[in-house]
């Protein structure tokens, strides 16, 4: 089978991916895995699955295997370069977010017995900077992935991703944390950040 040579753009997609990857694997390994409460269903495992395929697999195999040619685009510079400036952005917001919920962190939704809320840090300007990290990251890779179908894809699956997740995750919050996650959720934005209302 003939293997193009990937281009520039497609390069550094896949060596912003493996940094990706590298974070999440380090990370991972940093927390502790039995959690007490978790509300990690089917929907909630599928979800991941689409993110893992949108985000990672999909445009992994669009870059480096003649497949899906016929939604190839062309790839202007200003996309490279764009592309590449979003990413970087995008994996240091992730980095952040992982290095700032620590042992709160999990793949799917769960809580610790003696679980922490995180409000500082990254967490001080918006609740959920980790969903905003993949949103940031699949806007890198519409711009390096010259394929509309990977291309988007990423940004199809965080959205799905957010619109099913989210709601869940807030609700589960709510249970564990009452009204100071409430006032958390008062203070501060979900994915952008709010601007600072006034001390009373
Ligand atoms: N939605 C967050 C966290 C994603 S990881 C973000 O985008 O940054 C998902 C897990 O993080 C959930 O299972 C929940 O247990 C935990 N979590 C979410 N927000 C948290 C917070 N403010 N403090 C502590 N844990 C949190």
């Amino acid at each position: 089978m003939h293997i193009p040579h990937p281009s520039f753009a497609a390069t550094l997609f896949l060596v912003f991916t493996a940094s990706f990857l590298a974070i999440r694997g380090v990370f991972a390994r940093r927390t502790r895995r039995a959690k007490a409460i978790s509300r990690a269903d089917l929907r909630d495992r599928l979800l991941i699955l689409a993110v893992g395929v949108g985000q990672v697999a999909l445009p992994c195999i669009v870059v480096t295997q003649p497949v899906l040619a016929f939604a190839s685009r062309p790839q202007p510079e200003v996309c490279t370069v764009a592309g590449a400036v979003v990413m970087l952005a995008g994996l240091w917001l992730f980095w952040r977010s992982h290095a700032d919920l620590g042992d709160s962190w999990s793949v799917t939704l769960e809580l610790n017995a003696e679980h922490r809320l995180v409000t500082e840090g990254v967490y001080r300007h918006v609740r959920h900077p980790m969903y905003a990290s993949f949103l940031v990251l699949g806007t890198g890779q519409a711009l390096l992935v010259a394929n509309w179908i990977a291309g988007l894809s990423g940004l199809a699956a965080v959205g799905l991703l957010m619109a099913v997740r989210l709601p869940r995750e807030e609700a589960m919050m709510i249970d564990r944390f009452g009204q100071q996650y409430r006032d958390y959720c008062r203070r501060v934005g979900a994915i952008v950040p709010r601007r600072r209302l006034q001390a009373a």
